[in-house]
């Protein structure tokens, strides 16, 4: 999962919620390092902006001149262009899929007409104002539920939302933006690719759960700034753009490399006579 979202660079992005609160140091490390694209994360984006399209056409009212231009423009994005790089067949399958998302982040909790809320920015700077990102859905229903929804596009990787800290980290910052005037929140993964699945799943907490989270994510930013050069390793790696700069890393490449030589010299100092 791309830390692709956070489009301008947010330290202590969503996205990257699982890396900097268990790696201190992956936070220094990764600063100015550019993201590389794979064409996953392009698949990835792509479908994003199917999903955005789709709703935002669909949700779209009264259309001024400004909105019609949108409209045009997201009109657009639904449109199959083989300058993007992708098949026909691979547009057509992200289509298939965010269309199913759309239409399952349109119906939530729908009969208390929830507000909904698409690929927007959110903040937790009562927390640091570093802290931000952006997620895919929402749906509010003041004084009840708090639905957010994050669409994974990546089949390589299943992702549970039970204490998922970037869908924390939205549900914190929504709630916090209107005054945690919400019983409950529902925090929402649809991966429509990944094997196995089964429809989007969800974990629910409730508001007073959810604030609990605000100390957590404090002490964690706290820990960044005091321990910069502190680094744990697991299972967030895999998105740390500051890999190839990470000492463990490094250490474990010289390693490996040492292993080689040693296996190779053990090789040829045998006598095969
Ligand atoms: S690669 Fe290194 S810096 Fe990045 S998360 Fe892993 S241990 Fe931390």
């Amino acid at each position: 999962m791309k830390e692709p979202k956070e489009r301008k660079h947010s330290k202590f992005s969503a996205s990257g919620a699982d890396r900097w609160q268990n790696c201190a140091g992956s936070v220094a490390i990764s600063e100015g390092v550019e993201d590389t694209s794979s064409k996953w994360a392009e698949e990835g984006t792509r479908a994003h902006e199917i999903l955005e399209a789709l709703l935002r056409i669909e949700l779209a009212t009264c259309a001024d001149a400004s909105q019609i231009d949108e409209l045009i423009k997201f009109e657009r994005v639904l449109k199959y262009t083989p300058d993007l790089g992708f098949t026909e067949r691979q547009h057509q399958e992200m289509t298939a899929h965010a269309k199913n998302t759309a239409k399952f982040i349109l119906n939530l909790n729908k009969e208390a007409n929830p507000q909904i809320l698409v690929e927007t920015r959110i903040s937790l700077e009562f927390i640091h104002p570093a802290a931000f990102g952006t997620f895919d859905g929402a749906a509010l229903e003041f004084y009840g539920i708090l639905d957010v929804v994050d669409f994974k596009y990546g089949a390589g990787y299943p992702v549970s939302p039970t204490k998922n800290l970037q869908m924390i980290f939205y549900a914190m910052a929504l709630a916090h933006k209107y005054d945690w005037a919400f019983e409950t929140a529902r925090l929402w993964i649809d991966q429509p690719r990944v094997k196995g699945y089964d429809g989007p799943m969800f974990w629910q907490l409730s508001i007073e759960e959810l604030k609990s989270w605000v100390e957590v994510f404090e002490d964690k930013v706290l820990e960044v700034e005091l321990n910069p050069d502190k680094f744990v390793e697991g299972p967030w790696c895999r998105w740390c753009k500051g890999k190839k700069l990470c000492p463990l890393k490094k250490e474990k490449r010289s390693e490996n490399t040492r292993k080689v030589f040693s296996t190779a010299l053990d090789i040829s100092s045998v006598d095969f006579e």
